[in-house]
C-alpha cells in the first residue's frame, strides 16, 4: 500500500495503472449507454414529430381536398343563381347570383394559389395538379376564369336587360353541362393522391424510425447490457471466491473448507465412499519466524503448500485453518491409504530445502493427526476435533509424524472431551 503511496505522485504504479485499466471498461459502458439511451431519445422525438406532422398535413390537406370537392358545387350553385336572375331577374336574385360568383371566385383563387402551393411544398406528385389547371385537355384554371366571366358578366347587367337568351347565361350552361365538370373533378382526384403520396411517405419514415429503436435497443442489450451483466456477474463471483481464499498461501480458508467438507460427507454418504481427515501443524514454527523473520516465514508457509500439493490427487481438498495449521480432506479414500499419503506428505516436507532469502534455506517438519470421517454417525465437526486429537498426539509424540485417530478407538477409550489437548500438554 504504502509504495503505490509513494510513487503515486510522480507516475501510475503498476497496481494503479491496472486499476485505471479496469475503471476504463466501465466508463465505456457508461457511455456507451449513454449514446444509446440518447439515440432512443431522439428516435421517439422523431416519431413524435413524423406523427404530429401527419396528423397536421392529413388535416391541412383534408381541407383543400374538401374544398377542391366543393367547388362543384359551387358552380352548379352559380349556374341555378344565374338560372332564376335571367328568368326571375329581381333585385334578389342579382344579389345571390352576385355573392356565389364571389363566392366561387374566392374559392377558386384560395385553391389556386395556396392549395396547389400547399401541396407542392409537401409532396412531388402535383405535376399532375398543375397539369389538370393550366395544360390541356383539362385547362381548369382558364375554364373556371371563364365561366366566372361570362356569370361577372351577367351580374353586371341590370336586372331589366337579362333574359333566358343573354349570350353570357347560355355560355354559362354550356360550360356547366359540358367539360368543366370533368376538369374538376379531376383536380379533386390528383389533390387525393397529391395527399395520399405524402401520407405514404411519411408512414414509411416512421417505420425506418421504429425500426432503428429496436436495432438501437437490439444493440444495448447485447454490446452494452450482456457484457455489463457478465461483468457484475464476474465481480460477484471474484468476491465469493475472495470471501473462501487464503491470500497468502491461494489455498482455501476454513469457511472454505468447511463448505467442502459438508459437500463431500453428503457424497460419500451417497456413493458409501470412505473419507479421511488430516489436520497439520508445522513443528516449531515460532522459531523459523523468530530466526528468519516474519516475511521468509510466510514464504515457507507458501513453499509447504507447494510441497503438500505435490503429494495429493486433484480431488483431495487442502484449506488453511488459520496460522500455520492446514487441513487435508481425502475424499474416496480409507485410512490406510490416507496414512500412506500423509506420510509422503510429511517426508516430502521433512527433506526439502526451502530457500527463504539469498542466505537462509529453511528447514521444517510437520505433525500431522488424520481421522477417518464416520459417515454413519459424524459431523464434520466432530471429525475435526477427531483429527485435532490425533495431532495433539503427534506433538505430543515427539513432532514430525503422522497418527491416526479412528472415531470407533476413540469413543472406545476414555472419553477425552475437546480442548482435553491443552490440558494434557499441562
Ligand atoms: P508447535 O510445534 O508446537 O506447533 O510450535 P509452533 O511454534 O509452531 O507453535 P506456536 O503456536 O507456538 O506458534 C505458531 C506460530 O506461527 C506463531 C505465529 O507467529 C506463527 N504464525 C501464525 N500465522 C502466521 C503467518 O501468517 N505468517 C507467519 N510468518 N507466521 C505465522
Ligand atoms: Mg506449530
Ligand atoms: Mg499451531
Amino acid at each position: 500500500m504504502s509504495e503505490s503511496g509513494v510513487s503515486g505522485a510522480e507516475q501510475p504504479t503498476v497496481s494503479e495503472q491496472v486499476m485505471l485499466a479496469k475503471r476504463d471498461p466501465v466508463r465505456r459502458l457508461t457511455w456507451g449507454y449513454v449514446i444509446a439511451l440518447g439515440i432512443i431519445g431522439l428516435m421517439s422525438i422523431a416519431i413524435h414529430i413524423t406523427i404530429d406532422r401527419i396528423v397536421a398535413e392529413q388535416d391541412n390537406v383534408s381541407t383543400i381536398v374538401s374544398k377542391s370537392a366543393g367547388q362543384m358545387g359551387m358552380a352548379q350553385r352559380v349556374a341555378l343563381d344565374a338560372t332564376l336572375y335571367v328568368t326571375e331577374r329581381t333585385t334578389a336574385t342579382h344579389q345571390a347570383l352576385a355573392k356565389s360568383v364571389k363566392d366561387m371566385n374566392d374559392l377558386h383563387h384560395l385553391l389556386l394559389l395556396s392549395g396547389i402551393n400547399d401541396v407542392r411544398e409537401f409532396s412531388k406528385a402535383p405535376e399532375t395538379l398543375v397539369q389538370v389547371y393550366f395544360d390541356p385537355p383539362y385547362s381548369l384554371n382558364d375554364k373556371i376564369v371563364n365561366f366566372l366571366y361570362r356569370a361577372q358578366n351577367l351580374v353586371d347587367k341590370k336586372p331589366q336587360s337579362v333574359s333566358p337568351g343573354d349570350a353570357d347565361y347560355v355560355s354559362l350552361m354550356q360550360q356547366i353541362n359540358g367539360t368543366l365538370g370533368a376538369s374538376l373533378e379531376a383536380a379533386l382526384t390528383a389533390y387525393e393522391s397529391a395527399v395520399m403520396y405524402k401520407i405514404v411517405r411519411l408512414q414509411s419514415l416512421q417505420r425506418i424510425a421504429i425500426g432503428v429503436i429496436l436495432l438501437t435497443l437490439l444493440f444495448e442489450a447485447l454490446l452494452i447490457f450482456r457484457p455489463l451483466v457478465n461483468r457484475v456477474h464476474e465481480y460477484a463471483e471474484e468476491l465469493k471466491r475472495m470471501t473462501m481464499t487464503d491470500l497468502l498461501t491461494g489455498v482455501g480458508n476454513r469457511r472454505f473448507f468447511t463448505m467442502r467438507g459438508e459437500q463431500e460427507i453428503f457424497r460419500a454418504r451417497r456413493q458409501k465412499q470412505q473419507m479421511c481427515l488430516a489436520l497439520i501443524d508445522l513443528d516449531h514454527f515460532k522459531g523459523i519466524n523468530d530466526s528468519y523473520g516474519h516475511k521468509s516465514g510466510d514464504i515457507l508457509l507458501q513453499k509447504f503448500v507447494e510441497t503438500t500439493r505435490g503429494c495429493l490427487r486433484c480431488e483431495d481438498i487442502i484449506a488453511r485453518l488459520g496460522g500455520e495449521e492446514f487441513a487435508v480432506l481425502l475424499p474416496n479414500t480409507p485410512m490406510d491409504a490416507a496414512m500412506m499419503v500423509m506420510e509422503r506428505v510429511r517426508e516430502a516436507v521433512a527433506t526439502a530445502r526451502y530457500q527463504l532469502d539469498r542466505n537462509f534455506e529453511a528447514q521444517v517438519t510437520i505433525s500431522v493427526g488424520v481421522t477417518r470421517i464416520n459417515l454413519a454417525h459424524d459431523d464434520f465437526d466432530t471429525s475435526l476435533v477427531l483429527a485435532d486429537i490425533a495431532l495433539y498426539d503427534a506433538k505430543r509424540m515427539g513432532r514430525n509424524r503422522v497418527v491416526a485417530k479412528e472415531a470407533e478407538n476413540f469413543f472406545n477409550e476414555d472419553p477425552v472431551p475437546p480442548g482435553a489437548a491443552d490440558l494434557k500438554q499441562a
